[in-house]
């Protein structure tokens, strides 16, 4: 361990979860997304290197990063006070609010989460939907929890699950491509940065000098089309 950042920089390993489109995905068998390119631009900024990203469902990211398989989390997870009971984050990078997403052209009708009350709803574990269906809603409804959302969009394009809570960026991305509407879209404020240890102030620090500076100039920007157009 060359403990520091000087010339040559110490190398980082960044894990992420995909099917989380358009922030991180498989495309042809190769990893791209929104947080791909991002932290590729932010460390660049940095005197660290990246190593090669490591690809694990969204609940394994936490303990992978506390036993030191990897070393950041680019994973559009937000930062919020649970998290940061075991983890430190960097500054936010992305702002989001969470959707309810339905089947195209199905029977479920709901504006508001009480509507789902007596539905079969799903999330992807550890997420913040997860958390929102638990607290809202609790035994109200009945709840499915996935190892990634793809697997609860295949279920609600079958229409054995009436709805799916998860962030609005990512709705309106299987809303596009799938078989599945967003139902009503609710504001949480949710902000998401990269997960470091706490021990690695260093490494939060430079993440965050990296992301202002990659916000400063013409990246972000283009970053941001690149993925989400205009
Ligand atoms: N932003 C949500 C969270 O942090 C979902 C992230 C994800 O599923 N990749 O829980």
């Amino acid at each position: 361990d060359e403990g520091g950042n000087g010339d040559g920089g110490q190398t980082i390993v960044p894990g992420t979860a995909p099917g989380f489109e358009p922030f991180e995905m498989n495309v042809d068998g190769e990893l791209v997304g929104f947080d791909i390119d991002l932290l590729e631009a932010v460390v660049a900024e940095t005197d660290y290197e990246l190593g090669d990203w490591q690809e694990l469902e969204f609940d394994g990211l936490m303990p992978a990063l506390e036993n030191e398989n990897i070393d950041v989390i680019a994973a559009a997870m937000t930062i919020n006070e649970e998290r940061q009971e075991t983890i430190a984050f960097s500054e936010p990078y992305y702002s989001a609010d969470q959707s309810v997403l339905v089947q195209s052209g199905g029977d479920v009708e709901a504006g508001e989460l009480e509507d789902l009350e007596g539905l079969e709803v799903g999330a992807q574990s550890g997420t913040t939907g997860e958390g929102i269906i638990e607290d809202e809603l609790g035994d109200d409804v009945s709840y499915t929890s996935y190892d990634n959302y793809v697997l609860a969009v295949q279920e609600l394009e079958r229409g054995t699950l009436d709805a799916i809570v998860i962030d609005e960026p990512v709705a309106e991305s299987f809303a596009d491509d799938r078989e599945v509407e967003i139902a009503f879209t609710f504001e949480t404020g949710e902000e998401y940065g990269f997960g470091v240890r706490q021990d690695d102030g260093d490494l939060q620090e430079a993440l965050s000098e990296g992301i202002a500076a990659v916000e400063e100039s013409s990246q972000y920007d283009e970053i941001t089309r690149e993925w989400f157009g205009e």
